[in-house]
């Protein structure tokens, strides 16, 4: 349940209030909120002075449902808004690997020539073997920093786990939670605890409702700011990476009200479907697309199959602008 208290509730009565019903307590648009779980269906006689709202939910997508606000939340990426009424498609770029000062360079120049503004890059990469580049860690995240300060683009990095998520508030402009990570208690409070964005990628096993439940982690915990991202999901087949679940999209897109990024690099994982599925994924009117792409993608420490060259990023880029003209959005 989310109780909306009224605006002559004190700060001090509602956490007394908070902690007598065990809920959480966040401000949101000015306005003093509790949160239980959805197990609670009526207002305790003991509060019901000083409530002035409230919403029964069927499940634990709260914060998040259409139910509770039904106009989708704006969140900002740097200088760019999307969600709202902005019909903003964010292209968010670069490698999957922060590997080098010249390869990152390279990245953010072909960003700013082309007019965007997100830097991609992970420095904490969740490898599936232990002998694989594990990423450049703290080296890596003061490379994008370097970026951020010569080239005026915002970064976005992944946190791997809890250890180092200080660190990668502290450097990056929005906090990646990535599709292994999304389970991690002590990532998604953590990132409850701060005001930057968080862009949570949905775990390849993960069902629609507990992916949202994981965005509930943070919105409960105080950061309003979520972004959801669909990375594509495992099934039975073998001849792509993942398969982009593009129904579950629609869905998110129907249910809740948090902006929603496409990333059909990891997807796919193969370079030759980047393109097509972008397009596709463009046309159902979406918040934002993540595409990985390198300078030379043949030599790429991570996820080399999948990443776009440059020339082919720029491309996509141009073939993508009218897609989304057509569905009332324009790429940023
Ligand atoms: C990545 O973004 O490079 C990555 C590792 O993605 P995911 O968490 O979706 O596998
Ligand atoms: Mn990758």
């Amino acid at each position: 349940m989310i109780i909306q208290l009224k605006s002559t509730v004190s700060n001090e009565r509602m956490s007394e209030l908070a902690s007598s019903i065990k809920a959480f307590s966040i401000r949101y648009n000015e306005k003093n909120y509790l949160i239980t779980g959805s197990g609670m269906k009526e207002v305790p006689a003991a509060i019901e002075s000083d409530v002035e709202h409230h919403w029964v939910f069927a499940n634990d997508m709260q914060l998040s449902s259409k139910k509770f606000q039904s106009e989708k939340r704006v969140v900002k990426i740097g200088s760019v808004e999307i969600g709202g009424n902005t019909n903003n498609t964010i292209l968010i770029g670069g490698p999957c690997s922060v590997e080098s000062e010249g390869q990152i360079r390279q990245s953010a120049e072909l960003l700013v020539g082309l007019g965007l503004t997100t830097l991609r890059g992970g420095c904490y990469k969740p490898r599936t073997s232990p002998y694989s580049f594990q990423g450049l860690g703290l080296e890596g995240l003061k490379l994008l920093a370097k970026m951020r300060e010569e080239f005026g683009l915002s970064v976005i990095t992944e946190a791997r786990d809890a250890t180092h998520i200080d660190e990668i508030i502290a450097y990056s402009d929005v906090i990646q939670v990535g599709a292994k990570a999304m389970y991690d208690q002590g990532i998604l409070r953590a990132c409850a605890k701060t005001q930057k964005p968080v862009l949570i990628k949905r775990g390849f096993g993960t069902t629609l409702q507990e992916f949202v439940q994981a965005a509930e982690f943070v919105l409960s915990g105080g950061n309003q700011n979520v972004v959801l991202c669909e990375r594509g999901i495992r099934t039975f087949e073998t001849g792509t990476r993942f398969t982009l679940d593009l129904c579950g999209v629609a869905w998110l897109q129907e249910h809740t009200n948090l902006p929603i990024i496409l990333d059909p690099s990891h997807a796919m994982g193969y370079a030759y479907g980047v393109a097509p599925l972008a397009k596709a994924c463009v046309a159902m009117g979406i918040d934002g697309l993540l595409i990985e792409a390198h300078p030379d993608p043949s030599v790429a420490k991570s996820d080399a199959s999948q990443q776009l060259n440059h020339q082919e990023f720029g491309a996509l880029l141009n073939a993508l602008r009218p897609v989304a003209e057509s569905v009332g959005y324009k790429i940023v």
